[in-house]
């Protein structure tokens, strides 16, 4: 198996800073999922490691050698493509076997070791179709296949699931994620999913614009995230964020909006008193608000209901401060209707500020 690890790695393409200082470690047997909006440098990190892009400044190992010069085909990876790229004139044994073939494996191993890759990934009673006679979930585990076949010490994974649909997606997410588990091979797998991000990775990292913005596990990307990027990114609905300013009234502090006005907890005193007079934004996720018919306390804020949107087990309730719209997520059922008052109550256990210059969380 294998650790990568990457240095202040940079690939420009003439002015464009496709990757921009990445620095990451992945351990072994871990799995890392890159997430991001599309053109933030995913793709281009990924064939970094595949080798198939140079860097144009910085470094890659695997297990501590220097990888940058060795060419792809010595650095034992195995690469699933979104397209599958499977060649469409041949079996699928004969796709499996490929790139033993190539390596003038003898035709005995060559069997062996094509129904042990197959045996895990239920196509082994198809491997005389060819691509085309095949749904697009089988296409997929014949090009898992095909990667694992020279037994790689590391996965490369590019938006695999795009092209499937939703079922199919949900069924091919838990099936990649039980198949790493048992093979532990290190893997890497780009995605700009958040649920295949969130339900399948050891740890995320968060692109932007060439950058990784956090690099931790789901749970920490979720519920403490680095910066108004990340807090933006994931989740969905979004989390709710305003400007915001903290002041202080009565020798109580106070995070203001508006006719948005929250009393904070005297634990927070301290760090509250540094950011007086400072542009701040203050973050809640949507299941962090309470709607409640008449105010729970002096923290409740007077709103409107503006829209409901109904998901079945949940509902999104969309209630209105003077221009700002926030989304609520709850399974609780309210006979609300559009226009109707209510009040919101925002749980002060949950609540996030971030430098508003910076984007930085603060807390
Ligand atoms: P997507 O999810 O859309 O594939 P991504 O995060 O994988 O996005 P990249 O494909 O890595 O993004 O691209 C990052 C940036 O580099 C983009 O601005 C893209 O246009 C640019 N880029 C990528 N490959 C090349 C190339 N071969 N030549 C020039 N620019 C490129």
């Amino acid at each position: 198996m294998a650790r990568i690890v990457l240095k202040d790695l940079h690939k420009h393409f003439g002015k464009v800073r496709a990757v921009d200082g990445i620095n990451l470690d992945v351990e072994d047997g871990e799995f890392t999922v890159f997430l991001g909006p599309s053109g933030c440098g995913k793709t281009t990190t990924l064939l970094m490691l595949a080798g198939i892009y140079k860097p144009t400044k910085g470094e890659i190992f695997f297990d501590g050698y220097l990888m940058n010069d060795v060419p792809p085909k010595d650095r034992e990876i195995g690469m699933v493509f979104q397209s599958y790229a499977l060649y469409p004139h041949m079996t699928l044994y004969d796709n499996i076997a490929f790139p033993l073939r190539a390596m003038k494996v003898k035709k005995d191993e060559i069997d062996r070791r094509v129904k042990e890759v197959t045996k895990n990934l239920d196509i082994g009673k198809l491997l005389d179709r060819k691509p085309h006679q095949i749904s697009g979930g089988q296409q997929q585990r014949v090009a898992i296949a095909r990667a694992l076949i020279k037994r790689p010490k590391i996965l490369l994974f590019d938006e695999p699931l795009s092209n499937l649909d939703a079922a199919l997606r949900a069924y091919m997410r838990a099936e990649i994620k039980k198949l790493q588990h048992d093979l532990g091979i290190t893997t890497v797998y780009v995605t700009h999913d958040q649920v295949e991000a969130m339900t399948m990775a050891d740890r995320i990292a968060v692109f932007s614009t060439g950058k990784i913005q956090q690099y931790d596990t789901p749970e920490n990307i979720y519920n403490k995230p680095a910066n108004v990027f990340v807090a933006k990114f994931v989740g969905t609905p979004a989390m709710n964020i305003i400007d915001a300013t903290v002041i202080l009234e009565n020798g109580s502090f106070y995070v203001v909006n508006g006719s948005i006005k929250l009393k904070t907890r005297k634990e927070r005193a301290e760090k509250l008193e540094k950011l007086i007079g400072k542009k701040l934004k203050f973050g809640i996720r949507p299941e962090h608000i309470k709607l409640s018919p008449k105010p729970l306390d002096e923290n409740s804020i007077k709103a409107v209901v503006y829209i409901l949107e109904p998901l079945g087990r949940e509902i999104i309730y969309n209630i209105k401060i003077g221009d700002v719209i926030f989304k609520v997520l709850t399974e609780e059922r309210m006979d609300l209707h559009p226009g109707d008052q209510i009040y919101m109550n925002i749980s002060l256990d949950n609540y996030h500020l971030f430098d508003a210059e910076t984007g930085e969380s603060i807390f």
